[in-house]
This record gives C-alpha cells, sequence and structure tokens, in this order.
C-alpha cells in the first residue's frame, strides 16, 4: 500500500493542477510556499534510482515536461525551484518517486 497509487488511483481525494498519460501533479497537503505541487508518476517507483533503472526514459521525460507545465498553470514566470528527496537519509517521507515545484514566492534560503 502507498498512498501516492491511492492518490493516483483515486482512492484518496488531491487537488490535481495537472495531469496526463504517465503523471498527475498534485497540491501539497502542507505546502511551504504560495505554490507547492508534487509531480507524481502514475506508476510506481520508489525513488529516482528505482526510475533510472526500471523506466526507458518515458516517465522521466513525462516528468520534465510536467514540470513546465506546472509552471506554466501556477503562474510561476519569476522563478520556481524543484526539489526530490532521494532516499531516506535526503528525508523522503513518501517512497513513491515524486517531485517538488514550489514558487509564488523568492527564496532567499539556498542550500547550495
Ligand atoms: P517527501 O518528504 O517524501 O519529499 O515529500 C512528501 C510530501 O507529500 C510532503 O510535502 C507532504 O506534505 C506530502 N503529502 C503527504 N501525504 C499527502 C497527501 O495525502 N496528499 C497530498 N496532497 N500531499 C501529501
Ligand atoms: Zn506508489
Amino acid at each position: 500500500m502507498c498512498i501516492f497509487c491511492d492518490i493516483v488511483e483515486g482512492k484518496i481525494p488531491s487537488t490535481k493542477v495537472y495531469e496526463d498519460e504517465y503523471v498527475i501533479a498534485i497540491r501539497d497537503l502542507n505546502p511551504q510556499a504560495p505554490v507547492h505541487d508534487l509531480v507524481i508518476p502514475r506508476k510506481h517507483f520508489d525513488n529516482i534510482v528505482d526510475m533510472a533503472q526500471n523506466d526507458d526514459g518515458t516517465y522521466a521525460a513525462a516528468v520534465f515536461d510536467a514540470i513546465a507545465e506546472v509552471a506554466k498553470v501556477e503562474g510561476t514566470d519569476t522563478g520556481f525551484r524543484v526539489i526530490n528527496n532521494c532516499g531516506a537519509d535526503a528525508g523522503q517521507s513518501v517512497m513513491h518517486v515524486h517531485f517538488h515545484v514550489l514558487g509564488g514566492r523568492k527564496f532567499e534560503e539556498k542550500i547550495i
């Protein structure tokens, strides 16, 4: 059982901002910025490593297209940030690969 698989299947409600054959993008339940969406492949991969090993590139390409669509739909034209937490040490809490798209404010704080 995986909560993002349940969201993809509509068993858990979510607010969708974008969807296509391969991915959905939803609003994060606990937003850290005025725009905080999650781009989630419809197929379950644990993380980026799992996706790299078991996807022929289809889902990876769809993720990038979806990120660009989300930025357009949300109007984050002055910039946005994409974050992926990969694995427990990086703070990944839902073990279904997903990409945070954050925007709607200026980010002063930087890790790198
Ligand atoms: P992670 O910590 O794995 O990088 O990110 C997981 C994200 O999923 C968190 O930002 C958390 O707020 C979000 N999240 C967890 N459960 C749900 C849910 O049921 N619905 C939505 N929309 N977001 C969720
Ligand atoms: Zn899943």
